[in-house]
């Protein structure tokens, strides 16, 4: 469908922007949506038309567009001081602050915070950290991580080798050497049949030992994994799945690395996902809902024996040679340490807690449709993936589009979606409320009959 798009918005963002994440051939044809304003869950268009952000942006507005006390904390944070580094031992005294807060906060002890702008990056230097850690020990072989298939770390160098998406790799030229994936722990997809969650899960972590012993365990340096896997898909592990690989890791002594960027900050209706998934990391990375994505900030956190490691290594070397501009910025910080206080105050937890039943429910409510084949999700997070066939679970041809088309109709209605193939993802800001929630589901109802009917006509999904 071409617009007409004269001098507008959409005719400039066509001329001058190249977007991430976006088919850029299709893009010159259709433009973008062009979005102005933002008020609590919902969104605004250019043409004035509101939508329930059902994806809180990229999983990360968790307190919503419009909370003041946000503005304020970096109106006031860019007035007192905009700008200053951690290098060379210098620092601010916000940026103190929010390590303090975070390792008050973290699900385990932990030793120590290093900030990035960015779940990449942060996963980034992690890949660094571990190895740094390594050299320290003296270790050289210990080297590899491993990660999952369809997990997502982010698309940096070592972040994207990380990201076990294929469209991730290709043409990229990656993943990099000592960067390696192992089995994606979805049942519904990946479990033999008749196979338990919990058989299944053990399973992959005998096939996780394997590969160790394989691969030589003196040469396996850590292990990375989402609580929930997002941009996958929204796949939550099997039961017993963390119970089983943690043993297994710390037997040949390897760094469990836990991605709460998605999960982080309440999302699992835990404040970590790694509460929520009995996980217990040591390191954990964490972005997106620290600072309700209103500036740029991630965090990673790690644990005092590897803390200790790395200040032998940097006196050896003289210095600890890793950080970025904006490492700990004020301003960032400001934001994030005064979205930490908003969920204590108002226990978002709590809220997440109170209000995950409606959503899961409603997710569910649509289990006996003609094209839904499962669905998943646990706090606030989920997804309904259609395939083609209910009884095989056959997938629909990916060039099809289905989840593309449904994500497309759903905005028409009125609510944002995340098409990830064709499990279509729920996300909403924390803050949603009941009356909001059954809407989203009303508009993403609507959008499923659209598709139903769009496939019956093509004589490719039977309408019940
Ligand atoms: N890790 C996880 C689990 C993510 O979901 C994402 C982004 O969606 C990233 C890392 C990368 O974060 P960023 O896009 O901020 O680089």
């Amino acid at each position: 469908m071409q617009r007409p798009l004269g001098n507008s918005t959409a005719s400039r963002d066509i001329a001058h922007y190249l977007h991430p994440y976006t088919n850029l051939k299709k893009h010159e044809v259709e433009g973008p949506l062009v979005v102005t304003g933002g008020k609590g869950i919902y969104i605004r268009d250019e043409a004035g038309k509101e939508y329930i952000e059902g994806m809180a942006g990229l999983w990360c507005t968790s307190l919503g567009f419009s909370e003041e006390r946000l503005v304020e904390a970096a109106i006031g944070a860019l007035r007192r001081l905009p700008y200053y580094h951690s290098f060379g031992h210098k620092t601010t005294d916000i940026g103190v602050d929010l390590a303090e807060k975070l390792l008050s906060i973290a699900p385990v002890p932990m030793s120590k915070v290093f900030f990035a702008n960015s779940g990449s990056e942060a996963n980034d230097s992690v890949v660094k950290l571990v190895w740094y850690y390594n050299n320290a020990l003296e270790r050289p072989a210990k080297k590899k991580i491993l990660a999952r298939t369809k997990g997502y770390h982010g698309v940096t160098v070592a972040a994207a080798s990380l990201t076990g998406l294929p469209a991730n790799h290709r043409d990229f030229d990656l993943p990099i050497a000592n960067i390696m994936h192992v089995d994606c722990p979805h049942h519904y997809r990946f479990a033999e049949e008749g196979e338990s969650e919990e058989a299944f899960a053990t399973r992959l972590a005998e096939n996780l030992e394997k590969r160790i012993l394989a691969e030589g365990p003196e040469t396996v340096a850590a292990f990375i994994a989402e609580p929930i896997m997002g941009a996958g898909g929204v796949l939550l592990p099997p039961k017993g799945y963390f119970d089983k690989i943690q043993p297994i890791l710390k037997k040949y002594d390897i760094l469990f690395i836990a991605d709460e960027v998605i999960c982080g900050f309440g999302r699992t209706g835990n404040m970590w996902g790694s509460q929520t998934m009995g996980m217990k990391p040591d390191i954990l990375v964490c972005a997106k809902a620290l600072s309700s994505a209103y500036l740029p900030i991630s965090a990673v956190m790690i644990s005092e024996p590897i803390y200790q490691a790395l200040v032998r290594q940097s006196e050896k070397i003289g210095v600890f040679a890793h950080g970025f501009t904006y490492s700990g910025h004020p301003v960032a910080s400001a934001v994030a340490l005064e979205t930490l206080k908003i969920y204590e105050e108002r226990d978002i937890v709590g809220h997440v807690r109170e209000i995950a039943p409606r959503m899961q429910k409603l997710i569910r409510s649509f289990a006996d449709r003609p094209l839904v084949g499962e669905c998943r999700g646990t706090g606030l997070i989920g997804a309904i993936e259609l395939v083609a066939d209910r009884k095989t679970r056959a997938p629909f041809d990916p060039k099809l589009g289905v989840g593309a088309y449904l994500a497309a109709r759903a905005q028409e209605h009125g609510v944002i979606l995340r098409a990830m193939g064709d499990s279509i993802g729920f996300c909403p800001p924390l803050i949603i409320g009941p009356d909001q929630l059954d809407e989203m589901f009303r508009r993403f109802d609507k959008a499923l009959s659209d598709t139903e009917s769009w496939l019956a006509g093509q004589g490719l999904a039977k309408v019940a």
